[in-house]
């Protein structure tokens, strides 16, 4: 009777021992062996455990099917591995165990087959050959991850960009910046220093849909996130290393801990275009940093960022413009929304209506594209210049514009208090963001009907920020009503109990 066993191969990422048998061509030839082994034997081949690409050595990579065999084995699917050669199987002195443990205390005969002999692994022997191996195997790993590891911070040190994906706010090669998202970061920052709060930035990036290379896919981003990428040091140039063993302990880590420094102590610059100045950098850290050793949660009275329909969606029951807010974290309904529309009661409402919020936003974008469709087809073009709405607009951002460089100049010559100055810049900056976005969505729109502009609408609808697309909406819709929904039912989104009011 012959002892069925399981066919153990795999690739590495390192040319961990120099022995040519990494890569696909080093499995076929790893399973080839384990076919001549198995063939030579009295052995019963039940089937292949192959993972790609993975190093036996990295402790925090899963080998999903290594787990496979150690499971046949302890259940007696199997009673024995072959494979090229036991370092193909693991370097890990715990996996090891492990494997001698079940071993150790199988009631059935096994075995543990490689080209280079046998181990007998319920013997002293047999285990002590196999722990010698596995040991000299995870020093080489460990020597060769030391020679990456010493590769990558050379280039560190010579402040070329990262490896691997790039980061949120550069382009692909980690040198130019991105300018969607380097903008986003810059007014992020800016918003942060203003008061905002991280949690608002992160909801407002949400609600744009704005992910980073590194979201899963179909994922919103995460608030870890989104202050990890405020806060990175590489946004004002500095260069950090963060060793590869730090990685696998810690996960993920603040490179800001891990900045390199040339031997008269100044940080080494990165030779990528930078997003802020370390000033600007230091003082986002300084402020999200006072505000959590304050203990300090959300301010009170603050205002929420508007999504897309806040106020325009009105109750169906009272009639009240419609606010949002957050579902709470780690229910379902944040998973899936994240946020809904409520009428409130401490806003004068009545508190009986609330829907939420991505399905009611797709519907009126839908509806809405839609109605631009019809227009764009039955309509002359019209220019955006002759937009009396949007000569306004640019009138009043001309004039922000001008009362802030006159503050400044006041402030310059000693006639404005400092605690004066900050409170009208702040008035006035949020004047001219307002104004800006009013510009930007009249400017893309042009005159009500034009039929050019509707076209572009529906064309670069998608790039159109929240605020823009708002912008958009105000213009052609009075209100969008959101009714009741009738109690018990499932709850399926119903475009029936939504009615729009067109503008005329
Ligand atoms: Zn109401």
């Amino acid at each position: 009777m012959g002892i069925v066993v399981g066919g153990y191969a795999r690739i590495s990422d390192v040319g961990e021992l120099g022995d040519g048998r990494d890569g696909e061509e080093g499995v076929t030839r790893q399973k080839d062996d384990v076919h001549d082994l198995v063939k030579g034997r009295e052995l019963i081949l039940h089937r292949m455990y192959v993972d790609n690409d993975l190093s036996a050595f990295k402790r925090r990579v899963v080998r999903p099917d290594f787990q496979d065999l150690v499971n046949d084995l302890d259940t007696a699917v199997i009673s024995g591995v072959a494979a090229y050669n036991i370092d193909r199987i693991t370097r890990q002195p715990r996996e090891l165990e492990q494997l001698i443990d079940i071993y150790a205390t199988a009631r059935r005969p096994m075995v543990f087959a490689t080209t280079a002999g046998d181990y007998d692994l319920s013997t002293d022997d047999g285990r002590f050959n196999a722990r010698l191996y596995v040991m000299i195997a995870n020093k080489f790993s460990a020597d060769a991850a030391r020679r990456v590891a010493r590769q990558k911070k050379a280039e560190a040190v010579q402040g070329k960009p990262h490896r691997g994906q790039r980061p949120f706010g550069w382009r692909s090669g980690g040198v130019e910046t991105e300018p969607f998202e380097a903008e986003l970061i810059r007014k992020a920052q800016r918003d942060i220093l203003n008061g905002k709060l991280l949690s608002e930035v992160h909801a407002e990036w949400v609600e744009l849909g704005v992910v980073s290379p590194q979201t899963p896919a179909g994922k919103p981003m995460s608030f870890t996130s989104v202050g990890y990428i405020v806060t990175n040091p590489r946004l004002c140039g500095y260069r950090a290393y963060v060793p590869q063993q730090e990685r696998e302990r810690r996960g993920r880590v603040d490179p800001a801990e891990f900045l390199l420094e040339r031997t008269d102590g100044t940080p080494i610059i990165g030779s990528w275009e930078p997003i802020c100045t370390p000033d600007e950098w230091r003082a986002v850290r300084d402020v999200l940093k006072a505000r959590k050793t304050d203990g300090r949660g959300r301010k009170k009275g603050s205002t929420v960022t508007k999504r897309m329909l806040t106020n325009i969606a009105r109750c169906g029951e009272c009639g009240r413009g419609m606010f949002s807010a957050i579902y709470t974290r780690g229910t379902v309904s944040y998973e899936k929304y994240v946020f809904f529309y409520l009428c409130r009661k401490p806003e004068g409402g009545c508190g009986g209506v609330s829907r939420s919020g991505p399905p009611v936003e797709e519907h009126v974008e839908c509806v809405l594209l839609a109605h631009l469709a019809n227009l764009a087809k039955d309509s002359r073009p019209g220019k955006a210049e002759d937009d009396p709405e949007l000569i306004k607009a640019r009138a009043e951002l001309a004039q922000v514009e001008a009362d802030m460089v006159e503050a400044r100049q006041l402030r310059e010559a000693g006639e404005f208090p400092l605690g004066e100055f900050v409170r009208e810049i702040k008035r006035l900056e949020g004047k001219r963001d307002e104004l800006s976005v009013k510009v930007a969505g009249l400017n893309a729109m042009g005159p009500q009907t034009g039929a050019s502009a509707a076209e572009r609408i529906i064309r670069e609808w998608k790039t159109y920020t929240a605020p823009m697309k708002r912008a958009v909406i105000q213009r052609f819709i009075e209100a969008v009503v959101i009714k009741k929904q009738p109690r018990g039912g499932n709850h399926a989104f119903r475009p029936d109990l939504i009615e729009i009011f067109w503008k005329k």
